[in-house]
């Protein structure tokens, strides 16, 4: 066995040279010969089945049959020009026709001679047609595939294609890469796991990914490649959790005291939901232990998340510690700020905000209130942990909305404490359970899965630009009843002035429609600075306007509960998480709430499905399961820091059991082995042991 010639540059492999590999390095990111390697073919064409032109049907994929060249004629002229040909079989005819590179067909074509023809069939005027077929003669196709009976086809691009590294081209410098080296690709799982999931060694994984000879072979080494990279990348961070829970030890927070007694029995509001009990019940048992807890609280926006991070708090100011809470927007940390306040009373505990509008004094005056201990409760943005704050005792951080936070981040404030503070990340983006497991591999996970009593579930309706004036008259009924009205607009990225102009024009529409004196209208965008923000936001939060206009800044955590209508604007342009992210700004108050989606007639059918889906229900998890599928999980929020961009063959919507199977087999092994001492562990520890040394882990060959 020999790693290195993994490390091997492209260029030095037979068929690619120089030229060849600036291309791949430049197009698709091939750079070695492992790189190569693990360069799967996307899909497989069929050579084992050949149709007969009666049963060939546009319902089928590409499909090959075998015919007899009858004839063909080049017609029309100029760019009009095709050729067509005619071919038969024992059952029928065929049309193929060609609207380019006509010359060199028609200069190859042989006429009665046997083709295997390949390609999609269409039906015109009741014809069975073949546009630009892939076309063999019969005896050399036979002689040339040997038993390559399922041909991989890689996917290429136009760049790679004018170096001769279209589909078939790959194929030829793939099938050069295994003469050379498939027999020094090592085995990387323990050979127990490859006999119980019934997998293929290492490399005749790679030969049938790359080459297999039937289905069979094909699906035992697509399910070989997926269980290694699922359970490589949930190693990594079970690994990593089970060094840190040794490494660290964790604040303890033992005593239920007077701060969260008083607060449960005289202070708190409400009762709290069943749900809400049980976090915080595992939140204690968490804090309890002696280890560090890193602890990822999913509840659907509105399930009050909040008073359960008040109450962690006040748990860390019972035991002695400090806590601090962070959001990721400054209206967010504010809002949290007054709420908290407001549901403290004024000295019952010392509260304080930092965010990046705090001036110099009163950063001065917070800075030493919190390395004196004075100050229990540190609330703000992110610029938290930027800020060289020091913390007397910092015993707990919690992280509101997790997404925006990443791993590395999470790691900076283990240091802003000797024992490193417990952490408690919430986040109301709905994450399907085995996506939480990958995503978020490192936490363990709450969820509230239960809103607060007497809360009416939100009537969504999805209405055309033609409804417009009904809409408004509808804004005009809640409004008259006392009610408040968001109207959100969707934020573009690449272009803020354009964003900018959609919501002022929308704004003109809105002030013509809803006039002064009787009307009044807050105006929220990305562009204010953070005192006018905060001032707009606040004429809203008390009731001064009854309209507040906004691109989605608004989207996390405002908390305005007579607010009871949600308009949003061109609603198809929005993700699903995000509409139900913005739906749950309202329906947090006794009243019935409503989600108006606004959109034109004009929909793709991914957009019509997202609309359809928010009229259908309100369950946050069902909405994000159907995002997963609608998207797959390359675009849910947060997977930059996990790996899952750099999936090459496992797909987290289809392969949850693969990833629920791995992930078993690595609890096991790190309850039984944890030091991975026993000789059929030696070559994870070789792994553990590389990954230490700094080598990338993805690139395991
Ligand atoms: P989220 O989970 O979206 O952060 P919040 O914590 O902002 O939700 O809570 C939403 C609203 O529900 C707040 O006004 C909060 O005071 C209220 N709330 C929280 N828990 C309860 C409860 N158990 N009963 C009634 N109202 C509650
Ligand atoms: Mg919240």
């Amino acid at each position: 066995m020999n790693d290195q010639i993994f490390k091997t540059p492209i260029e030095y492999l037979k068929g690619v040279g120089p030229q060849r590999a600036e291309v791949l390095k430049k197009e698709v990111s091939i750079f070695t010969y492992g790189d190569l390697m693990h360069y799967y073919p996307f899909r497989y064409i069929d050579r084992t089945q050949f149709y007969k032109i009666k049963d060939a049907n546009p319902d089928l994929p590409y499909i090959q049959i075998l015919v007899r060249l009858k004839s063909f004629e080049v017609i029309g002229e100029k760019r009009a020009k095709r050729l067509i040909a005619s071919a038969l079989d024992d059952t029928g005819e065929i049309e193929l026709i060609w609207f380019q590179g006509i010359n060199w067909v028609q200069k190859n074509l042989k006429l009665n001679q046997v083709y295997i023809i390949f390609g999609k069939v269409t039906y015109f005027n009741g014809k069975a047609q073949m546009a630009h077929p892939e076309m063999e003669l019969f005896n050399k196709a036979t002689k040339n595939n040997g038993n390559l009976t399922l041909q991989p086809v890689y996917s290429s691009t136009e760049k790679l294609k004018q170096h001769g590294l279209d589909s078939k081209g790959l194929q030829r410098v793939i099938a050069n890469l295994l003469d050379v080296c498939l027999n020094d690709v090592s085995e990387v799982l323990p050979s127990y796991l490859i006999h119980q999931y019934k997998l293929n060694t290492g490399a005749v994984a790679i030969q049938n990914i790359h080459f297999p000879t039937d289905n069979l072979s094909l699906k035992k080494a697509q399910n070989t490649l997926k269980f290694e990279e699922l359970f490589f990348i949930q190693f990594k961070m079970l690994r990593s959790k089970l060094l840190r829970t040794r490494k660290f030890k964790g604040n303890l927070f033992e005593n239920v005291g007077d701060k969260f007694n008083y607060f449960y029995q005289n202070l708190l509001p409400f009762q709290l939901t069943n749900a809400q009990k049980r976090v915080i019940k595992e939140i204690r048992l968490d804090t309890q232990k002696g280890i560090q807890m890193n602890r990822l609280v999913q509840g659907d926006v509105g399930s009050g998340k909040t008073v359960v991070a008040l109450m962690t708090m006040l748990l860390a100011i019972d035991n002695g510690f400090q806590a601090c809470l962070m959001a990721p927007t400054e209206i967010l940390a504010t809002q949290h700020y007054h709420s908290i306040k407001a549901l403290l009373l004024d000295d019952f505990v010392s509260v304080k905000l930092l965010t990046g509008s705090t001036k110099k004094k009163e950063r001065r005056i917070i800075a030493e209130e919190l390395e004196s201990g004075k100050l229990s409760i540190l609330i703000g943005t992110h610029a938290l942990i930027e800020d060289p704050v020091v913390f007397k005792n910092l015993g707990l951080a919690v992280i509101d909305e997790q997404h925006r936070f990443g791993v590395e981040q999470r790691a900076k404030l283990w240091k802003k404490n000797v024992i490193p503070p417990h952490i408690l990340v919430m986040t109301a983006t709905p994450i399907p359970r085995t996506l939480a497991m990958t995503l978020y591999g490192d936490l363990d996970v709450s969820v509230i899965d239960e809103l607060p009593a007497g809360r009416k579930p939100i009537e969504t309706l999805h209405m055309y630009e033609n409804q417009r004036l009904r809409m408004f008259g509808f804004m005009k009924q809640e409004i008259a009843k006392g009610r408040q009205v968001y109207v959100v607009y969707p934020l573009i990225q690449e272009s803020a002035k354009l964003d900018l102009k959609n919501l002022m024009d929308g704004v003109e529409v809105m002030s013509r429609e809803f006039p002064l004196p009787d009307y009044r209208i807050s105006i929220v965008h990305g562009q204010l600075n953070a005192a006018d923000k905060e001032f707009e936001m606040q004429r809203f939060v008390k009731g001064e306007t009854q309209i507040m206009v906004a691109t989605t800044v608004i989207e996390v955590g405002v908390n305005v509960p007579n607010a009871s209508v949600m308009i949003i604007e061109n609603a198809e342009r929005f993700g699903l998480s995000q509409l139900h992210q913005l739906r749950g700004r309202v329906g947090r108050g006794a009243e019935q709430s409503y989600c108006i989606l606004m959109s034109s007639h004009k929909l793709s059918k991914e957009g019509k499905i997202r609309l359809e889906t928010m009229v259908k229900t309100n369950d946050g998890f069902e909405i994000a399961e159907i995002d997963l599928q609608l998207r797959g999980p390359g675009n849910i929020e947060g997977k930059q820091q996990s790996g899952i961009m750099d999936l090459k063959i496992a797909d987290l919507t289809h392969d949850q059991k693969i990833l629920q199977e791995a992930r078993k087999s690595i609890v096991k092994i790190f309850e039984e082995d944890p030091e991975l001492q026993q000789p059929e562990h030696a070559i994870l520890k070789t792994f553990v042991t590389k990954a230490e040394n700094g080598i990338a882990l993805n690139k395991i060959s």
